[in-house]
């Protein structure tokens, strides 16, 4: 089975914010943004989604 995931990650160049699809295996690889052209380091770890388990005044 070929189930190759896709990582988004956004670029960090301000003027650019462009989303970028990577294969899954670019993990800690760096990938070049196709938009503006800068390396951007791909994180090993998931993104933090949402912060969920905070602790929230009630
Ligand atoms: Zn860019």
């Amino acid at each position: 089975m070929s189930d190759q995931k896709m990582v988004k990650i956004m670029c960090p160049n301000l003027t650019c914010r462009k989303v970028l699809s990577i294969p899954d295996l670019a993990r800690g690889k760096t990938v070049r943004c196709k938009s503006c052209g800068t390396n951007i380091r791909v994180p090993n770890d998931k993104p933090a989604p949402s912060p969920s388990n905070t602790d929230s005044p009630s």
